[in-house]
């Protein structure tokens, strides 16, 4: 045998599991097939890294979508803390911010990934880059070694699968890691596309691309009944509406699609429709010889590019003194301004969807350990399994509790075995 364990994957969900077999004192190789580790993890946060999200354990249950038991033993064998506890320990220091989203304390993916490389190293972990696994090899229901692309053949106890999921695949997550898996005998859920932009039908979504609409309450239905609901910030695009809430709400309505779907925007979730009229009424009175459109689109109401929008859909005449504005149409504005409705009619394709929904078959892991149940000696971590999670860090952190389960399990079957 070559190695102990063949780590297939150098994103964060490999980095970690490699490492922490490492330090068990297992000889480990990682393999990776981009000329460098962690592409997509130097994307996230927009550069900055939404590293974890330090919510407990009831928090993080709300916060993943898809098979949140089946994550009950990693997120408790190595939580966020465990996270950001390891990371101080190799020098890189994290900051708490709003709903408690985790970041390096640098703003920079760049130096997490820089730790990460450090805990390789510390642990020993061969790291080979280029490295493109075609195949994993596996006789008599246990796992032999993989095959390298041009490389040929490499030995090896245990195989981790951490290859991602199939989403910005220019990061080198193209899917690999599931064909592999289905060689095997495992079966893949979906995949779908998940924390993705929604295609809208509405024509005056165009002109209002790049407007950013602060906390609002969106909801989406299929008009019999709500199926998610959020709150967040919302943004205009030139196909339709994307940002955190959307994103987040997107996760829900992908496993069973039945577009077209109705999105109601909430602009003001913090006043009911009577106090929205009663502000509209004190709005008007305070500037009654101006137009209505220019009194609107210099309150705290709307935000001026919206107001044209806000008008068109109530019905009410922009140009008219804030004076004549009637009990009726403050009535419409009011009601419009709460309930902004849009018709979704899809999300935006795999590719460009933040994380995966879907993958490795759960029911075919074992949670404890993340070893397969089909083949012995077979382990998963990360985006490659049938788990995701909202935005706010819960992503990453399902990644590295993946990756640190599945790497202890190796060793202790190991030293058992
Ligand atoms: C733009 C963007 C921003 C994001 N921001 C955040 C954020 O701020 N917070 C958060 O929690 N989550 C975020 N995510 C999600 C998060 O990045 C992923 O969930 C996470 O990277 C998954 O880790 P992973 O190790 O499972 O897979 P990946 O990071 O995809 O790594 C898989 C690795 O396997 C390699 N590989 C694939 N096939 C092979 C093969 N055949 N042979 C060898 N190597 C192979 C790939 O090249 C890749 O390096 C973001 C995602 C995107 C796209």
């Amino acid at each position: 045998m070559d190695f102990d364990l063949i780590v297939v994957g150098g994103g964060p969900a490999g980095m970690l599991g490699a490492a922490a077999a490492g330090a068990q004192g297992l000889k480990v190789v990682l393999l990776e097939k981009n000329d460098r580790l962690g592409k997509k993890l130097s994307l996230t946060g927009n550069g900055r890294c939404n590293v974890t999200n330090c919510g407990d354990f009831e928090d993080y249950q709300n916060h993943i979508v898809n098979n949140k038991k089946f994550l009950y033993t990693a997120l408790h064998v190595f939580d966020s803390c465990s996270l950001t506890g390891l990371l101080r320990e190799l020098g890189l220091r994290t900051r708490v911010e709003d709903r408690g989203r985790v970041f390096p304390a640098s703003n920079s993916a760049g130096d997490v990934l820089k730790a990460l490389q450090k805990y390789l190293e510390q642990n020993r972990v061969e790291v080979r880059l280029r490295s493109e696994v075609e195949r994993v090899l596996a006789g008599n229901g246990r796992v032999q070694g993989v095959l390298v692309r041009g490389k040929g053949r490499v030995s090896g106890r245990s195989v981790l699968l951490a290859t991602g999921g199939m989403s910005y695949r220019q990061t080198g997550s193209t899917g690999d890691g599931h064909r592999m898996a289905l060689e095997l005998g495992h079966n893949i859920t979906g995949p779908f596309p998940a924390l993705v932009p929604l295609v809208t039908a509405e024509s005056w979504v165009k002109g209002l691309q790049g407007l950013s609409l602060k906390d609002v309450l969106a909801q989406v239905g299929d008009g019999k009944r709500a199926i998610a609901k959020r709150r967040g910030d919302l943004l205009f695009t030139h196909f339709g509406v994307s940002g955190p809430v959307i994103l987040d709400l997107s996760s829900f309505l992908t496993r069973e699609p039945r577009f077209p779907l109705d999105l109601k925007v909430d602009l003001l979730p913090g006043l009911t429709c009577p106090l929205v009229e009663e502000q509209l009424q004190q709005l008007f009175a305070e500037n009654p010889g101006k137009s209505l459109k220019n009194v609107l689109g210099a309150s705290t109401l709307a935000p001026q590019r919206l107001v044209y929008v806000l008008l068109g859909l109530s019905g009410v005449e922009g140009n008219k003194q804030a004076a004549q504005v009637n009990r009726q149409e403050r009535g419409q504005l009011a009601r419009v301004m709460k309930n902004l409705a849009l018709t979704v009619l899809g999300t935006r394709p795999l590719n460009e969807a933040i994380v995966t929904s879907g993958g490795i078959d759960i029911r075919e892991v074992n949670p404890s350990t993340l070893e397969s149940k089909i083949v012995a000696g077979l382990y998963f971590a990360g985006e490659i399994l049938d788990t995701d999670a909202l935005t706010g860090g819960y992503n990453l952190q399902i990644a590295f509790s993946t990756g640190y389960l599945s790497g202890i399990s190796a060793a202790r079957e190991r030293s058992e075995g």
